[in-house]
C-alpha cells in the first residue's frame, strides 16, 4: 500500500475526481490502480468562496516500489504505515489474581476492554449506575428532579463523556496508533465509520450511550465482570504495595493491579487518595463561563456561501487571545448545534459543560471561554488547593443562579458594559433546568473577568458577531481538566505505591475521550506485562 497526503480538490467534486486526482498525481494508467480508500478528510475553508477538501489516501498499486523510487524526494508518497493494533500480552490460562480498574469513563472502558482482550479478566468498579438508568438521573436532573450526587453526568457507565458532543480528536502524539484502536472498537460497537476518515470525529450523545452498552456486553463475554454502585472508599496498602481495595459497602477485594480511572470531578476519591498517602500534585486548569451563539452565525462566518454543506456539517472554531494580564484566554469544548449542559456531581453547587447530538442540529452554537490558572499564582500551598477554589467557584454559582440549580447568565453586552442582564435578546439559553439573569463578574475572581472581557472583543475579529450584544454567558465553568496530577513512574505506576496505576483525565494524563482511551490502553498494556513478569517471577 502506498499513502498519498495532501490531494487537495474542492469541496463539491464529483466522485471520479479522486481517481482521476490519484492517476494524475501518479503518472498512472486507470488499469494500473487496483483500489483505493480514504484514510483522512478534512478541510481547509481559509477561502470561504473556494472550500478546498484535503485528502489521505491508502492506494494498491502495480509495483509500488517502483513508484517510491520514481518519486523518492515527494513527501506526499510513502508506504503506508502498519496502524494496526497488536496486543503485546496474553494471560496465563491459570489466572492467579485478577486485575481491577476503578472507573468506567473511556479510559476504565479501554483500560477493561484490552486486558479482558489479553484474557485477564478484569473486574470494573463503577460507583454510578449502567448508562440507562444513569440517563434517566441526568435528564431527570435537567428537567428539574433532585441532583443524584452518584449518578449524573460525570459519573456512571461511559464516564464523563457520555453525554457530550462525543469530538474524538485530541492532540496527544500517537506514535503506535492507539488512537485507531480506540475508533475502531467504537465502530465495532456502532459508531459511524467516518469517525476513522473525517479530520474533526464526532458521535453525539445518543449513539454513545448504545455504543457504551455494546463494549459493556463485549467485555462480559471475554470473562471480564463489571459491578456498578461499586464506589472504591479505600485502598489497602502494605508497605508500599498495593494490596487490595473496601467498596463503600464495606466489601474487600484483593488485587496488587490496580488501574485507577476515575475521571477529574471524583473529589471525595482524591481526598481518600491523599489522606492515605499517594503522591499528588496540583496543575493548571481553566476558569470562566459557557458561551452562546445562533450556530447560523458560526456557519456564516466560517463557511460563506458554503454554510449548510453537509460535508462541512456545523462549524466549530477555536480561539486563543494573550491577555495584557498575562493571562490566556482560550475557548474550549466547542459544541457546534449543541446545547449547555447542568455538569454537577456535588449538591449545592453548578458548573456548566456542553453537549450534541450527531445530528448536531439545536439552534445553538455553545463553547467554554476560559481563563488558564496555576498552582503557583492561584492556589498555592496544597496538592487539593485547586479542588477548593473549583467549590468555592460553584457555590458562588449556585447562590447566584438562585440556589435552585439554576445557572447564573448574562448577556455578552451586558457583561462587557458591566451591567447586570434584565431581559434575553434574540439567542434564547439551552441550559437546563433554567438560567438566573444576573451580573457573572461576582462569580469568578476579577483577573479572569478582566481577561474574558479583553478576549471577546478580541474573538470577535476573527468571528464576526462573537461580541454581539445578545449572545449569552453561563457560568461556571470549572472542570477542563483535573487539579490534580497523581504521579506515575515510566512502568505507569504511582511513584510511591507499587501496583496503582494512576490513569486518564483524573490523575492528569488524558484531556478527552479520546486521550482518555488511548491512555487506558497503555496502562493495561503495562499492567498486563507486569502481571506476566509476577507470575514469570513466581
Ligand atoms: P471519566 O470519564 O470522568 O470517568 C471516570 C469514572 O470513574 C466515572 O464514571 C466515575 O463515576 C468513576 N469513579 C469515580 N470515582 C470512583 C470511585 N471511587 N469508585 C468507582 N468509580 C469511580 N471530551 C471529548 O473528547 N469530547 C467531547 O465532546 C467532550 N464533551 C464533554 C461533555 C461533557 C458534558 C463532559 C462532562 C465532558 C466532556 N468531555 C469531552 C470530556 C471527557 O468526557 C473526559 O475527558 C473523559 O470522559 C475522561 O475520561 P476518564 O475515563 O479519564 O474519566
Amino acid at each position: 500500500m502506498l499513502r498519498l497526503t495532501e490531494i487537495k480538490l474542492p469541496l463539491n467534486h464529483d466522485e471520479n475526481a479522486l481517481t482521476a486526482a490519484i492517476l494524475s498525481k501518479l503518472q498512472l494508467m486507470p488499469e494500473q490502480l487496483h483500489s483505493f480508500s480514504v484514510f483522512k478528510r478534512g478541510f481547509d475553508a481559509r477561502k470561504k468562496t473556494d472550500i478546498q477538501l484535503i485528502y489521505t489516501l491508502d492506494i494498491d498499486v502495480d509495483n509500488e516500489a517502483a513508484l517510491l523510487n520514481t518519486f523518492a524526494k515527494d513527501p506526499h508518497i510513502k508506504p503506508s504505515p502498519d496502524t494496526s493494533y497488536k496486543f503485546v500480552a496474553r494471560a496465563p490460562t491459570e489466572l492467579t489474581e485478577r486485575p481491577v480498574v476503578i472507573g468506567l469513563g473511556p479510559c476504565g472502558l479501554f483500560a477493561g476492554l484490552l486486558l479482558a482482550q489479553m484474557g485477564f479478566k478484569p473486574i470494573i468498579l463503577e460507583r454510578g449506575k449502567e448508562v440507562r438508568e444513569r440517563t434517566k438521573d441526568t435528564f431527570g436532573f435537567w428537567r428539574g428532579k433532585e441532583l443524584n450526587p452518584e449518578s449524573n453526568v460525570q459519573y456512571g457507565e461511559g464516564g464523563a463523556g457520555t453525554f457530550s458532543d462525543g469530538k474524538l480528536y485530541s492532540q496527544v502524539k500517537d506514535p503506535k496508533h492507539y488512537g485507531r484502536k480506540v475508533m475502531s472498537e467504537f465502530v465495532a460497537a456502532g459508531a459511524p465509520d467516518e469517525i476513522m476518515y473525517v479530520s474533526k470525529p464526532h458521535i453525539g450523545t445518543f449513539k454513545l450511550v448504545a455504543m457504551v452498552e455494546k463494549m459493556r456486553a463485549k467485555i462480559i463475554e471475554l470473562g471480564g465482570e463489571i459491578r456498578f454502585s461499586s464506589r472504591v472508599d479505600k485502598l489497602h496498602i502494605d508497605n508500599g504495595q498495593l494490596t487490595g481495595l473496601t467498596l463503600a459497602n464495606g466489601e474487600q477485594l484483593h488485587s496488587k493491579h490496580v488501574v485507577l480511572a476515575v475521571g477529574h470531578s471524583a473529589r471525595d476519591t482524591f481526598e481518600m487518595l491523599y489522606e492515605q498517602g499517594v503522591y499528588i500534585e496540583a496543575k493548571p486548569f481553566s476558569i470562566g463561563f459557557r458561551i452562546e451563539h445562533e450556530q447560523s452565525m458560526i456557519d456564516e462566518c466560517r463557511f460563506g456561501p458554503n454554510a449548510g454543506n453537509p460535508i462541512l456539517g456545523a462549524a466549530d472554531y477555536k480561539l486563543v487571545h494573550h491577555c495584557s494580564n498575562n493571562r490566556t484566554v482560550y475557548s474550549f469544548c466547542m459544541c457546534p448545534g449543541g446545547t449547555v449542559v447542568a455538569a454537577a456531581s456535588e449538591q449545592g453547587r453548578v458548573v456548566t459543560n456542553g453537549m450534541s447530538q450527531y445530528s448536531r442540529h439545536e439552534r445553538n452554537a455553545n463553547s467554554a471561554i476560559v481563563v488558564g490558572i496555576d498552582p503557583e499564582r492561584d492556589y498555592p500551598g496544597h496538592p487539593l488547593a485547586g479542588i477548593a477554589l473549583q467549590r468555592q467557584l460553584e457555590e458562588q454559582a449556585f447562590a447566584l443562579g438562585g440556589a435552585s440549580y439554576h445557572a447564573p447568565a448574562q448577556l455578552i453586552g451586558d457583561f462587557l458594559k458591566g451591567k447586570p442582564s434584565a431581559e434575553l435578546g434574540e439567542v434564547k439559553p439551552s441550559y437546563t433546568p433554567g438560567i438566573t439573569l444576573t451580573d457573572l463578574s461576582k462569580v469568578l475572581p476579577d483577573f479572569a473577568i478582566a481577561a474574558i472581557r479583553e478576549a471577546i472583543p478580541a474573538f470577535d475579529r476573527q468571528i464576526r458577531g462573537f461580541a454581539k450584544a445578545d449572545g449569552l454567558l453561563t457560568g461556571v465553568e470549572t472542570r477542563t481538566s483535573s487539579p490534580i496530577c497523581i504521579k506515575r513512574g515510566s512502568d505507569y505506576q504511582s511513584v510511591n505505591i507499587k501496583g496503582l496505576y494512576p490513569a486518564g483525565e483524573g490523575a492528569g494524563y488524558a484531556g478527552g475521550i479520546l486521550s482518555a482511551g488511548i491512555d487506558g490502553i497503555k496502562v493495561a498494556e503495562a499492567l498486563a506485562l507486569a502481571m506476566l513478569d509476577t507470575v514469570s517471577d513466581t
